[in-house]
């Protein structure tokens, strides 16, 4: 099961939502309830890396591989081609500048 495409994994992330009940059609899903899960799938990820838990069971890749999971679920819900959305938004960014000195970011 290596090497699948974006696409490849959200029609793998799509049937096991089928096998086990988590809807497959947007009348099946309360999408606020999906997005709020991711929500709560980044900040699992966000107090993984806190703790310093990085590998394993709950740990920073694990929790980040849930987020991934329950964005995949939403796109094969709505029949999204996501590896079109995010070639598309690369090329976008490609033209765009960022004002980094006006922005309590790190970039570095
Ligand atoms: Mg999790």
């Amino acid at each position: 099961m290596k090497n699948l495409t974006i696409n490849q994994l959200t029609q793998l992330v799509l049937l096991q939502a089928e096998e086990k009940g988590f809807g497959t059609k947007p009348d099946e899903i309360n999408v606020s309830e999906k997005i709020a899960l991711i929500h709560s799938e980044v900040s699992e990820a966000y107090e993984a890396y806190r703790h310093k838990k990085i590998n394993g069971r709950d740990g920073f890749k694990d929790e980040l591989g849930d987020v991934i999971q329950r964005v995949l679920h939403l796109c094969g819900i709505f029949d999204i081609d996501i590896e079109k959305e995010i070639l598309k938004k690369i090329k976008i960014n490609k033209k765009r500048q960022w004002q980094w000195d006006k922005m309590h970011e790190k970039h570095s």
